[in-house]
Order: structure tokens, then C-alpha cells, then sequence
């Protein structure tokens, strides 16, 4: 059955042009931002023809071009000698070329200008200050990757896409690191890994492994069209779900006692 309603966390660009996007298709939306209020926030953006042609389909890019700049032209500058590296054509170009404007302006006059198209939306409803509670944060610092430490933190997980409550994960990449030198002694890749409770392991699809000595590589194993499993690869599809805070999210007592159990630390040496 169709979707007829949706929930979405976070007002932000992407919470806003996806309650749009939805309400252009008949669906229904909520949004539930935590902020009490949206106020400026961020810096410069550039919105490339890729994305200008979405907004104009939602019906913003009229008032967005009055407020932003549309440059003739992209230039790449070395930051040293201010030299030219680089130029990539813009303006009246990018229009004939990609069928959509190239234009850059500040974050704020994008969120703004999506606000009001939401407000005067009937499908769409707002909650301001409505915090969406105990989710697990999953990511460290880039919201598009997972990066998972194993137990031990010698062992890192990199997946593209992770199905819990199937137990699957999707383009998964392992990284186990020597624990003093943190070097890399083996990788090994797979196209997907299945949780097998009975083996208490993931089985591992369709991938290979290297294995390095010294920083060099010493073996590549491949498994295509085959399966392979590692004993040491214990954590469970749970595992993943718990929730890992960022350093600035912590407390005091909460960095002291991540510190600690990493062991790689004295904090009452840190001044
Ligand atoms: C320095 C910098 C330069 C950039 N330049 C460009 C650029 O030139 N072009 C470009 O396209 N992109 C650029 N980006 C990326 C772009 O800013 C982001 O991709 C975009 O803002 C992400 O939008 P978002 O809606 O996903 O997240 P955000 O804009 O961060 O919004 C997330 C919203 O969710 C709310 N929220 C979070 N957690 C909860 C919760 N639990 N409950 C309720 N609400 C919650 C937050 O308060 C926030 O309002 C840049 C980013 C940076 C940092």
C-alpha cells in the first residue's frame, strides 16, 4: 500500500525539500525539528544544476535566483600562491549545458525560502522544538559513511547500507588494525555479509581479502560468488545499533571513561 503519511526528523534542508517533494506526490508530512526556532545557521552554499532543477520543481528556484549569485564561472584557487588551478564554466553556460541555473548564496535564504514554501503547504505540518529521542547515533563525523569500531577498537566496520533486523549489510568493508602500531594487517571487503545466529558469525559474499605485512600487501584472497567467514568478527547485528557518541556530545565523566577504555590515554596528563 502507498505511503499516505510520513514523519520527518530535522527541518533542515533536506528534512524540508523531502516534505515538498512528498506533499508534490500527495503525501502527507510531519516535520519534527528539535531547534525551538530556525534561525541563521551555516555558511555559503553552492546549488549546482543538479539541484536547482529539483527546487524549480518544487517551486522555489524563482525566489532563490532574486536572492542568490549567479557566477559566470568556477575557480579553483591554490590556496598558497592564489594561482589559478582551475575553471569550470557557470552562468548562461551551465543554463544551455545542464538545463538549470548554477548559483550560490548563504544556507539560511535556502532554509528560509523552503520554510515558507512548507508553511503555506497544507500538506505538510511543523513542530518546532520537538526532539526525536533515544535513536542510535551510528555515524562519527561524516553523516554519509558508518564507521564502526569493533570491540577492542582494533578492528574497524565501513558499510554503505546495514538492514538490522535482517542482520544484512551492504558493500561491507572490515579493517583490522595491529593494536599498538594501529597498521593495517588485513582487509577484507564483501558485496554483503549476512549475521548467521547459529554460526554466532557474519558470512561474508561475493568480496576478497589482503592481508599486509610491514604496510606491505602479502596476499590477496578472493571469494566471488562464494562465501567466507572470520572467526574474530564477533560483533552482532545489535552491535551496530548501540549508540556512539561524539567527543563533544560527552560529558565529563563520559570522555574520561571513553578515554579509559581505550587505554590509550592518561587523562590527569592531558592539561
Ligand atoms: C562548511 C560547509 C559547506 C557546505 N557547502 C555546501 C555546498 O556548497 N553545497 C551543498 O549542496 N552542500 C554544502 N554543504 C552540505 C550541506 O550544508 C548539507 O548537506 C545540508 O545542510 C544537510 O542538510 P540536512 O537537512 O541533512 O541537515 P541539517 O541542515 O544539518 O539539518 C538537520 C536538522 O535536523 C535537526 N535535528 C537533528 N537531530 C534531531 C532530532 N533528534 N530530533 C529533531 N530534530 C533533529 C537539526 O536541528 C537540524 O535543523 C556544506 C556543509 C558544510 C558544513
Amino acid at each position: 500500500m502507498p505511503a499516505k503519511h510520513a514523519a520527518i526528523v530535522g527541518a533542515g534542508i533536506a528534512g524540508l525539500t523531502a516534505a515538498l517533494a512528498l506533499a508534490r506526490r500527495g503525501i502527507s508530512s510531519e516535520i519534527f525539528e528539535q531547534a525551538p526556532e530556525l534561525t541563521e545557521v551555516g555558511a555559503g552554499l553552492q546549488i549546482s544544476p543538479n539541484a536547482s532543477r529539483i527546487l524549480a520543481e518544487l517551486g522555489v528556484l524563482a525566489r532563490l535566483t532574486d536572492a542568490w549569485l549567479e557566477p559566470d564561472s568556477i575557480q579553483l584557487i591554490s590556496g598558497t600562491s592564489l594561482r589559478r588551478l582551475a575553471a569550470v564554466p557557470a552562468g548562461s553556460f551551465a543554463r544551455a549545458r545542464w538545463g538549470a541555473p548554477y548559483g550560490v548564496l548563504h544556507r539560511s535564504t535556502l532554509q528560509q525560502t523552503l520554510l515558507d514554501a512548507v508553511a503555506n503547504e497544507p500538506l505538510c505540518q511543523m513542530h518546532l522544538g520537538a526532539q526525536i529521542k533515544g535513536r542510535p547515533t551510528q555515524t562519527y563525523l561524516r553523516p554519509d559513511r558508518k564507521w564502526i569500531f569493533g570491540t577492542g577498537s582494533s578492528r574497524i566496520y565501513y558499510y554503505k547500507y546495514f538492514e538490522p533486523a535482517d542482520g544484512v549489510m551492504v558493500d561491507v568493508h572490515v579493517y583490522e588494525l595491529e593494536p599498538n602500531t594501529f597498521r593495517l594487517q588485513r582487509h577484507v571487503f564483501a558485496e554483503r555479509a549476512r549475521w548467521e545466529p547459529a554460526l554466532n558469525a557474519w558470512i561474508f559474499q561475493d568480496g576478497w581479502w589482503r592481508d599486509f605485512k610491514n604496510g606491505t600487501e602479502s596476499a590477496f584472497t578472493p571469494f566471488k560468488g562464494q562465501t567466507s567467514t572470520f572467526a574474530e568478527m564477533k560483533e552482532p547485528p545489535s552491535y551496530f545499533l548501540k549508540e556512539v557518541k561524539q567527543d563533544k556530545q560527552m560529558n565529563f565523566e563520559e570522555a574520561w571513561q571513553h578515554l579509559n577504555c581505550q587505554g590509550k590515554l592518561d587523562p590527569f596528563r592531558i592539561s
